[in-house]
């Protein structure tokens, strides 16, 4: 299907055929949903010897009654499998609780309200305050620069990470740009891998801005490769090159790996910023849930048997995204109505249309029973200045569904690309 070379006929023939097909979907009262990101009852079910695994042996390593209050790094065992994850020693992270978005939450709330250099060294102190925001990424973090009043500033994502010529040039025009979101491993949603280059600069960063500012380092996928492992390079290791290791902080955590919602996070930061992180986190705690840090290392000891259980989620998860890159290859392969990267780990494919109609899209699949994630909400304010931006996330429906969904998908993208052209 080319529409910029086809006669007017042929659009308006198309269009019928397509009509035909869209009703015929219409009769079959589809209910589907590409929506979130989150692993399937599948998925899930393979972390479930997780309850009742310490068969009421509560004692960590070091003898630790993970029973009762204390510990506010997190057990021993936790925060090793947390390096590994990260790339890091030990000593350089905190095992916490479920959700390593509540860690990047009071991060930044710390950075705002008190600093992360000591006293007097809160962003909120020194006049507006500014992330930088690579372009699609996660809502969630949008979400929480929002929050705290934080401008965004965006910048477009290419297949190697965020385009940093523009990410530097910002930083030396501008005092007041504070942090930067990165998730650089299978980012949310393009699924690409930042670049070795791409890692060396953002570790550079440092040493262009002011102390207080803070790359925001999300490694939400750093184990959740669908095919071979790829290797991230280490960020760290580039940051004691430069003598810029306060200027990264790192996340990850167990949400895509055991349960959810009951996962273990992690932190992983210089000893400065650890030290200004726990001192406004033991405000508010006296210890994370060391009983689910234990039972997350009975069912995982060390990091070759975390590569087994992830290589088990591959499983599950492999059939759907190739059933979704299939559906894009035939629709999209031959023609420009469509643009997309292949994906090797993750959660997501992001898709662009063509610009004007992601809204049209996403209201099309929805009348057939289909659920798409709002268009734009890959954009900070949920505005995407394109509308072209669709993230499929095809984890949590079966591979029928996901099939089915992709075909209405593929339907709504052709049907609102005709549209546009016939001028309708
Ligand atoms: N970061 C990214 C990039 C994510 O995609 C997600 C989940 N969608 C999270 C963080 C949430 O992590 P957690 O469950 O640890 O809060």
């Amino acid at each position: 299907m080319d529409l910029s070379t086809a006669s007017s006929e042929q659009l308006q023939q198309w269009h019928r055929e397509l009509q035909q097909e869209f009703k015929a979907f219409a009769q079959q009262n589809l209910n589907l949903d590409l929506t979130r990101g989150k692993p399937s009852t599948e998925q899930l079910n393979l972390a479930d010897r997780l309850d009742g695994i310490l068969a009421g042996n509560y004692s960590s390593g070091d003898g630790t009654d993970t029973r009762n209050y204390g510990g506010l790094d997190g057990i021993a065992e936790a925060r090793k499998l947390g390096a590994d994850i990260l790339g890091l020693a030990p000593e350089q992270v905190l095992a916490q609780g479920n959700s390593s978005l509540t860690l990047m939450f009071h991060t930044v709330m710390i950075g705002m309200q008190f600093g992360l250099q000591g006293k007097g060294t809160a962003w909120k102190q020194q006049g507006p305050v500014k992330f930088i925001c690579p372009v699609p990424g996660y809502d969630r973090h949008f979400t929480i620069c929002e929050q705290w009043g934080i401008e965004m500033i965006t910048v477009p994502m290419t297949p190697n990470g965020p385009e940093m010529d523009m990410v530097e040039d910002l930083i030396r025009d501008d005092p007041a740009i504070k942090g930067m979101w990165c998730v650089p491993k299978y980012s949310n949603p393009t699924g690409a891998i930042y670049s070795e280059d791409t890692v060396l600069r953002i570790a550079k960063l440092g040493s262009i801005a002011g102390e207080g500012f803070r790359v925001l380092w999300d490694n939400a996928y750093a184990v959740h490769d669908l095919n071979e492992p790829k290797t991230l390079a280490n960020i760290m290791t580039f940051c004691e090159e430069f003598g810029t290791e306060d200027s990264v902080i790192q996340f990850a955590s167990t949400s895509k790996i055991t349960h959810a919602g009951s996962g273990v996070a992690f932190i992983g930061a210089s000893t400065k910023n650890l030290t200004a992180l726990k001192s406004v986190m033991g405000t508010f705690t006296i210890g994370p849930d060391k009983v689910n840090q234990l039972r997350h290392l009975r069912l995982l000891p060390d990091y070759s048997a975390l590569q087994r259980h992830m290589q088990q989620h591959a499983e599950i998860l492999k059939p759907r995204f190739d059933c979704v890159l299939q559906h894009l290859d035939r629709g999209f392969g031959d023609n420009d109505l469509g643009h997309w990267q292949a994906v090797d780990g993750g959660y997501f494919i992001s898709f662009d249309s063509r610009p004007g109609l992601a809204k049209n899209i996403v209201k099309l699949a929805n009348e057939l029973g289909v659920k798409l994630t709002p268009a734009g909400a890959t954009y900070p304010y949920g505005k995407d200045p394109e509308d072209r931006n669709i993230r499929i996330a095809p984890s949590v429906p079966s591979l029928e569904q996901v099939d089915k969904a992709m075909a209405v998908f593929v339907l709504c993208v052709k049907l609102a690309s005709l549209n546009q052209a016939l001028g309708n």
